[in-house]
């Protein structure tokens, strides 16, 4: 008979196994709900060199330049839309409407884009999913030829959102994912995506698709409501013209990202007296200490660039396509 010969463990040897064991199931806990303590991440970091957060600036290439030929023609619209936004840009009969305001505003803006002449929309950009840019675009959708739509990988409950969903499948049409970086041609110009979040973020500003368009020798960046977040994130490149982002909020265009974009022209779509104060006249303020034309929606109306690629000239006129305000108007004169 042999008797069974109980091991000892060495106690060094046992609290390293111990210690061992107890941080394998804490990374698997970790995983499982898919959060990792700071000292997990920052051990990532250091064994892997993977950035666990986004401070580390991005840099991203852009057309500085186009080559535009001589009868080459861009107008680009921004609309007032009151407290919303939609920006259309027709480059060369090509033509992309960037977000299309509150819900009340988009069989104003179908019908006004229609008596433009324009049949189909090359590019539809739902910059985020909030109402007072996605709002009207069920009405796009149903009223033009639409070739692609870009929105971020995110959704959410509203029944707005609902709205657009049932409008891109209706007509047969689905969303293209795009990614930071990404070109794609309008006319003679060029487009680049500068920054879009396809995961779902505390805000859903932060997943905004802002655009950098070089037409000729202008450039111009439209924000849609994106943040400083978005803009730490990444590198940018000056630009001529700037659509401000998140109607002038100051939570957006600091200091630091107007010194490297330094806009000559800036653009605010906001409504007048809104409730969120917007825009900041402190965003105003550090616009004008750079020197940058401000004009506002509010104080202007709508506004209409245009440009050979070589310079922009600038017109306004007092369009209002804001059904929130002519609904407003007519229940107060009924
Ligand atoms: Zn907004």
């Amino acid at each position: 008979m042999t008797r069974k010969r109980k091991v000892k463990m060495h106690p060094q040897i046992k609290s390293f196994f111990l210690t061992f064991v107890f941080g394998i199931i804490l990374i698997i806990g970790a995983i499982i709900i898919n959060q990792f303590p700071d000292e997990v991440n920052n051990l990532i970091e250091e064994n892997l060199n993977i950035p666990t957060n986004s401070s580390n600036l991005i840099s991203v290439n852009t057309v500085d330049t186009t080559v535009v030929s001589s009868d080459s023609k861009l107008q680009i619209y921004f609309f007032d839309v009151g407290q919303a936004d939609s920006s259309l840009v027709i480059a060369d009969g090509q033509t992309m409407l960037i977000d299309a305001g509150n819900n009340e505003d988009g069989k104003l803006l179908a019908k006004y884009i229609k008596a433009l002449g324009i049949k189909k929309i090359d590019y539809l950009v739902g910059t985020h999913p909030h109402e007072d840019h996605i709002g009207g675009l069920d009405d796009i959708i149903n009223n033009f030829k639409v070739e692609k739509i870009y929105m971020p990988d995110v959704t959410t409950t509203t029944s707005t959102f609902q709205d657009v969903l049932e409008a891109i499948s209706s007509k047969g049409l689905s969303i293209t994912r795009c990614e930071v970086g990404n070109t794609f041609g309008l006319g003679d110009g060029i487009c680049t995506i500068m920054s879009v979040e396809n995961e779902e973020q505390s805000d859903l500003n932060l997943n905004s698709i802002v655009i950098h368009l070089a037409y000729g020798d202008e450039t111009f960046l439209f924000m849609g409501d994106a943040e400083k977040y978005n803009e730490d994130k990444y590198s940018w490149p000056d630009v001529n013209v700037l659509k401000v982002g998140h109607h002038g909020s100051d939570t957006s265009t600091s200091e630091k990202f107007l010194n490297s974009i330094k806009p000559e022209t800036s653009i605010i779509s906001v409504g007048s007296n809104n409730t969120y104060s917007h825009p900041s006249p402190d965003v105003v303020e550090r616009l004008k200490n750079i020197g940058s034309d401000v004009y506002r929606t509010d104080e202007v109306g709508t506004i209409l660039l245009t440009s050979d690629g070589k310079s922009y000239n600038i017109q306004t006129f007092m369009t209002k396509l804001d059904g929130n305000a002519t609904t407003a108007k007519k229940s107060k004169t009924e």
